[in-house]
Order: C-alpha cells, then structure tokens, then sequence
C-alpha cells in the first residue's frame, strides 16, 4: 500500500525535463501498527513545503517516515538530495520521533533516504521498487 502510495505521487509529479512539480507527504504508522499515506499539498518545480507536525505526529499518529520526488531532468535541477533537503531533515525538531527513519527522495533512477541526521544513502532502484510486489519498505 505505502508503495503503491509512493508510485501514485511520483506520478502525480508529472516526471519530465522541466514540467513536474514536487509531490511528498508523511508515512505515518497507526495504533495498531498500520502505516497510511497523507500527502503534502502540491510543490513547486524545485521545493516543497510540509504542513505542521508538531512532536513528529500527525493528529494522533507517528510519522515513520516522510518522502518527496525529484520529477525534473532538466540541467537546472538536482536528481539527488541538495544540501537544503538533508539541512530540512536535519535541522526540523519535529522529525526527530523514536519511529522515525528519514526522507525518502524519489528520482527517476534512484531512491534515496536522507536520514535523521542529514546523510544520504541510496535504497535502491526506483523502477524496480515501483514493479516489486510486497516486501517490506
Ligand atoms: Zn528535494
């Protein structure tokens, strides 16, 4: 479900050269350990912006993780986390919860986590996370 919600805002962000605009939201895991999707209102070309979450919740539920895409190709934008991604993860008190493993950035060839404290790692390709079916995040 949450990467059929993954696939869903990638291709919300209308991937392409320079036509796209940014798609995110939170991952959040329930009482009963049920991980649902809540998307972000629609990003810009290059930035997005997440609503309040105060104490790494939403309403009553944890966030687990939170991600956005990188839809634009074109030279004047970054496939990869810039420093201002991994400084908004960083620096964002409120992404700090026991629960919480980082960003998620989609690009078109690559997802990458930046982590609670700022660095990148690559989980894997992203066609391929898009086509596999269950497993685990
Ligand atoms: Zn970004």
């Amino acid at each position: 479900m949450v990467r059929a919600g993954l696939k869903q805002a990638w291709e919300d962000s209308q991937p392409g050269i320079a036509g796209g605009h940014e798609e995110g939201g939170f991952i959040l895991q329930d009482s009963a350990g049920i991980l649902h999707i809540v998307r972000w209102p629609k990003g810009e070309q290059n930035g997005i912006m997440l609503p309040p979450h105060p104490n790494c919740q939403v309403g009553e539920h944890d966030i687990v993780a939170t991600f956005h895409t990188h839809p634009n190709t074109g030279s004047n934008y970054l496939q990869e986390p810039g420093e201002t991604d991994r400084r908004a993860v960083r620096d964002d008190p409120d992404l700090k919860g026991k629960l919480y493993k980082g960003e998620f950035v989609i690009t078109w060839e690559t997802i990458y986590l930046i982590s609670p404290a700022g660095e990148v790692s690559e989980v894997g390709n992203t066609q391929e996370f898009f086509q596999e079916t269950g497993g685990s995040l």
